[in-house]
């Protein structure tokens, strides 16, 4: 799910000697905050991570529960090969 996109801002990366402005997408978090989009991860002042798109990323907390996920689905499919 991605957050809605409200404007553009700048932001300036290094290049050659010197900085080069690139244009990045100004998003607005699902809880009111603008939210620069500048990186492959941006986290708002509240907590949540989007990436440069405006997806909102899973909670660092549940990355370990995934991968539980994927462990429960290789357990299955190793079942059905058997049967
Ligand atoms: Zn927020």
């Amino acid at each position: 799910m991605a957050i809605e996109i409200i404007g553009e801002c700048e932001d300036h990366i290094p290049s050659g000697w010197g900085y080069r402005a690139v244009k990045r997408k100004l998003g607005r978090c699902v809880c009111g905050k603008e939210i620069q989009l500048l990186k492959f991860t941006n986290t708002c002042v509240c907590g949540r991570d989007y990436n440069i798109s405006g997806c909102l990323l899973a909670p660092r907390s549940q990355w370990g529960e995934e991968t539980g996920e994927i462990d429960i689905d290789v357990l299955s499919a190793g079942h059905h090969i058997e049967t």
